[in-house]
């Protein structure tokens, strides 16, 4: 499957899908997901055309996945959750129910998450 650029989130990053952003900077972009799975939900996407993890740990270029990988560090500490401590998803495909095709990381923090699986 090649990289869709109409996908959601290339369309959000274009500004032509509204969102709430929360970061950008040259490697990334972070916005507020639109249906969260806790008190803090973000969604990190890097700027570049990868499709989900496995594409981008493959093919993006050291400093993209440097710049990219702080970015979202940064995006957790800003969003108050490095003390008390976050979770970062990343689902790759049918297995993981990857619904947005364009590489993004999931950021959920703000209560106790449980245990890693429902
Ligand atoms: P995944 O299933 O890992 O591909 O995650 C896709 C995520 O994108 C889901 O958590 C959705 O709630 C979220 N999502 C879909 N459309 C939008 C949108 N327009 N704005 C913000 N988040 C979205």
């Amino acid at each position: 499957m090649a990289y869709d650029k109409n996908n959601i989130f290339a369309k959000i990053m274009r500004g032509e899908i509204p969102c709430k952003k929360l970061y950008e900077d040259e490697f990334a972009f972070a916005f507020e997901d639109i249906a969260p799975a806790a008190p803090v939900h973000v969604l990190v996407v890097p700027k570049g055309e990868y499709k989900s993890f496995d594409d981008f740990s493959a093919n993006a270029p050291a400093p993209l996945m440097k710049g990219f990988f702080a970015a979202v560090q940064a995006v957790a500490v800003k969003m108050g959750l490095a003390d008390n401590g976050y979770r970062i998803i990343s689902n790759h495909g049918a297995d993981a129910s990857q619904t947005v095709h364009h590489f993004h990381i999931h950021i959920l923090g703000g209560r106790s998450l449980g245990g890693l699986l429902p």
